[in-house]
């Protein structure tokens, strides 16, 4: 079993209009926009992080927004429920907030005894706030959220699996092990993670494949300390059978990539170097940041790309 893995490094979506996204996770959700930089691999669009204050790992959401693309629809092999946590007694505060910005369909109840806000995105995707006691993680607070209420940082993800066997198995094996089961979802956790520790498995035997788009998860990225770390589990789960892509640099972490069992695609994601190797702290996100590899699109990228408030 490895010890590598520290819990989520960060969840990557899909989403249909940069404007909405941007104003959702920073003017609603109160996140801080740590980064505006350009898809890799597709760089005429941006992909944009939002997290804490300087995007530590298990804080950061981030999204790909394809105009006008398609709503995706929800499935089995998928994340289905992206969940942030916040302080106790700050549900009564977001469910004011998220009513009085639009958001309908709110929804609380309580899962493994922790009481939870569930509400969607703008695209539909599939979001939680779970009161957490005691989450010691720092918070941002630079977008009018206090600290009685701010995020801080990621509580879990939930997978919506036909069947839970081998991506529990993989998990267990990532480091994650068992700690509840009710409702048919099975809870794992990663000891001495960082404190986006959990992930639940909902398992839907007859429910239908997922269909990626607007609003879907791409893929869940999972935190390892550095290159060395790293390769210590690529060479692990290669040596189980899994295909796993050689190291790919992100400019703000490596990175590699494998697809689990259930369909979801996982990566493993290195706390090193982080959001602010270009950009000093105190204006993360601000600029539009390229790779090299993309650098000479810069003028064409600021005129094409939507302006975005912040
Ligand atoms: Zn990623």
């Amino acid at each position: 079993m490895l010890d590598q893995i520290k819990g989520l490094h960060h969840v990557t979506s899909m989403a249909g209009n940069a404007r909405t996204n941007n104003s959702f996770f920073t003017d609603t959700l109160g996140l801080r926009r740590v980064k505006k930089t350009v898809n890799f691999d597709a760089p005429d669009v941006y992909h944009l992080y939002y997290g804490d204050e300087i995007g530590t790992p298990g804080s950061v959401m981030t999204y790909f927004p394809f105009p006008h693309m398609a709503k995706g629809r929800p499935g089995t092999g998928e994340v289905g429920t992206t969940v942030f946590s916040v302080p106790e007694g700050s549900l009564g505060f977001w469910g004011e907030r998220l009513a009085a910005k639009g958001s309908l369909e709110l929804k609380t109840d309580e899962a493994f005894g922790e009481k939870r806000l569930q509400f969607f995105g703008p695209d539909g995707d599939g979001f939680a706030l779970s009161e957490v006691r005691d989450d010691a993680r720092p918070s941002w607070t630079g977008n009018g959220v206090s600290e009685d209420h701010a995020i801080r940082g990621f509580h879990s993800a939930s997978l919506r699996l036909r069947d839970e066997g081998a991506t529990a198995e993989l998990l267990k094996f990532m480091g994650y092990q068992e700690v509840d089961r009710r409702d048919g979802v099975v809870r794992l956790a990663v000891p001495g993670g960082n404190g986006a520790d959990v992930i639940d498995i909902e398992t839907m035997p007859n429910i239908a494949s997922a269909h990626l788009g607007a609003g879907s998860v791409h893929h869940i990225a999972f935190a390892v300390e550095n290159r060395e770390k790293q390769l210590e589990v690529r060479k692990a789960l290669m040596g189980t059978g899994y295909q796993v892509t050689p190291v790919i640099d992100r400019d703000y972490f490596w990175a590699i990539y494998f697809r689990t069992p259930g369909g979801v695609l996982f990566e493993v994601a290195t706390n090193e170097p982080g959001f602010d190797r270009d950009e000093d702290t105190a204006h993360l996100g601000e600029a539009l940041k390229l790779p090299d590899q993309h650098a000479h699109l810069r003028s064409y990228l600021e005129e094409h790309l939507e302006k975005l408030e912040g």
